[in-house]
């Protein structure tokens, strides 16, 4: 899941649960980028109807671990693949300037094992092996569909468009100098680009004009 998606997952939790959604705004960060690092091979569906199974049996909060187990069984189950292991490196969708909301969230984790509220588990645990995604970075193995959800959620929480990006957007910007993987920003008034500057594609091709070749030069 994306950070969007897990915001969508908490609004959607929040209407059953009142005590899983931090109050406080930045409380609330902290959570959604720790839900989203530990969910981040987990997707929005798979999580969704994950949530209605742990109630269905649970009368506790639900966390991202129960979440994350839930996928762990079925990707175990399905692919049988060994687990691999966490990596801050391999979730580019957190905020790599957040690192005190990020720090905190994990000492906040860590507290509330030690304080034995919830059992532990090791992140690397929860996270499917990098050799079971294919392509995107997503697991292959597909949950089977949900209408019923989909439609729910869409009629709740109109998703927020965001198309993919150009593939410029892998290389740095020299123009406005967006990360890789971020997207471009008017420098004037700093707003979010569809498309990328002049400068970065060439970037971008010069990138891919030195990979096609190679060792040769
Ligand atoms: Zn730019």
């Amino acid at each position: 899941m994306m950070v969007d998606e897990v915001i969508d997952l908490l609004e959607r939790i929040a209407l059953v649960d009142d005590r899983v959604v931090r109050a406080d705004e930045a409380e609330q960060e902290a959570q959604v980028a720790m839900w989203a690092a530990v969910l981040r091979d987990v997707p929005l569906q798979f999580a969704g109807e994950a949530v209605g199974r742990h109630y269905a049996e649970s009368a506790w909060p639900i966390m991202p671990k129960d979440i994350a187990t839930r996928w762990r069984d079925q990707v175990r189950n399905r692919v049988g693949r060994s687990l691999g292991t966490f990596e801050p490196t391999d979730h580019p969708h957190l905020d790599p300037d957040d690192t005190v909301g990020y720090v905190r969230a994990l000492r906040e984790r860590h507290e509330a094992i030690a304080g034995g509220d919830s059992q532990p588990v090791a992140v690397a645990e929860l996270m499917p092996a990098v050799g079971s995604t294919l392509g995107g970075g997503r697991i292959a193995e597909l949950v089977p569909a949900n209408d019923e959800f989909r439609t729910a959620k869409a009629t709740r929480f109109p998703r927020r468009e965001r198309p993919a990006g150009p593939p410029e957007r892998a290389v740095h910007c020299p123009a406005c100098g967006a990360s890789p993987g971020r997207p471009c920003r008017t420098t004037h008034r700093n707003r979010e680009m569809t498309g990328t500057h002049p400068s970065r594609r060439d970037v971008y091709d010069a990138a891919q004009t030195a990979d096609s070749k190679g060792d040769e030069s």
